[in-house]
């Protein structure tokens, strides 16, 4: 058993919002946000369509600046620009709905990219890293095709190996398989899962209801803006406490 995963739960939070508000001109998009995540934990975010799950998720690499309050990783609070905002950055992996692969580079140049320009890796090294990841999510094989030659379940893991290659302190998820056809959801909810069990720290949003049930350590319940529950799996999808989860829970499940 990986070390990482022996510690789960142990030592203070690896990412803490406190207090975190956002508006969007006069939308007030997140409310009074207070989240901490250990090492290793798996925490799933759901809720209705618009309620400030992205927008979360965003501010934590700092895609999104927030109005007040604050955000740490492991225990520091989150640089406002420059060098220090790329290695934060680079400690944050992030794998969004839409693949965002580089289409003018090789699935290799994709993954070789980061790890060469930010953290200074020499070439041979960042491409045997590179390879290694690209294995691990089974895609190795089309190392030197172009992003397009790739269906969207493979360009998605290209996806996580490229985050994976900075070696992120934590991974966040936001919708990942939601673009997908339906057949090449669990090629990747597979990956995701296979990264949990080896203790990685996540924070997935997601709509596969199945993922969070086996996969989650916590559900983390977002609606209108704020985090209305946090409970286990089994806590939140048989007895979940809000008449607003309850309502989600019966026009998902
Ligand atoms: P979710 O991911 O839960 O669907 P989002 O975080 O994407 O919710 O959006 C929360 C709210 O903020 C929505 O009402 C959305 O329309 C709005 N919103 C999101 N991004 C922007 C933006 N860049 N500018 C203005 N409004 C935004
Ligand atoms: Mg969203």
């Amino acid at each position: 058993m990986p070390e990482e995963y022996e510690n789960k739960g142990a030592g203070r939070p690896l990412v803490e919002l406190t207090h975190v508000e956002k508006h969007y001109g006069d939308l007030h998009v997140l409310k009074d946000i207070n989240l901490q995540v250990s090492k290793g934990e798996v925490v799933v975010v759901v809720g209705p369509s618009g309620s400030g799950k992205s927008t979360m998720c965003r501010t934590i690499n700092r895609l999104e600046t927030i109005d007040s309050g604050d955000i740490r990783i492991d225990g520091k609070p989150l640089p406002q620009e420059g060098k220090a905002l790329a290695e934060l950055r680079a400690e944050v992996g992030m794998v969004f709905q839409s693949f965002n692969l580089f289409a003018n580079k090789t699935i290799l140049e994709n993954v070789t990219l980061a790890p060469i320009k930010v953290r200074h890796m020499d070439k041979k090294k960042a491409e045997d890293l590179a390879m290694e990841l690209l294995a691990r999510v089974g895609v190795d094989s089309q190392a030197q095709k172009m992003p397009a030659q790739l269906s969207g379940g493979q360009q998605q893991r290209v996806a996580i190996a490229r985050a994976l290659a900075m070696q992120p302190k934590v991974m966040l998820f936001d919708e990942p398989t939601s673009a997908l056809d339906p057949e090449m959801v669990n090629e990747v909810l597979d990956v995701m899962t296979e990264l949990a069990h080896e203790g990685m720290t996540m924070i997935c949003v997601t709509h596969e209801m199945g993922f969070a049930r086996r996969v989650a350590d916590r559900i983390v319940f977002m609606a209108d803006g704020h985090i209305l529950e946090q409970a286990t799996p089994a806590q939140f999808f048989e007895h979940p406490q809000t008449d607003r989860a309850r309502d989600f829970l019966s026009k998902i499940l």
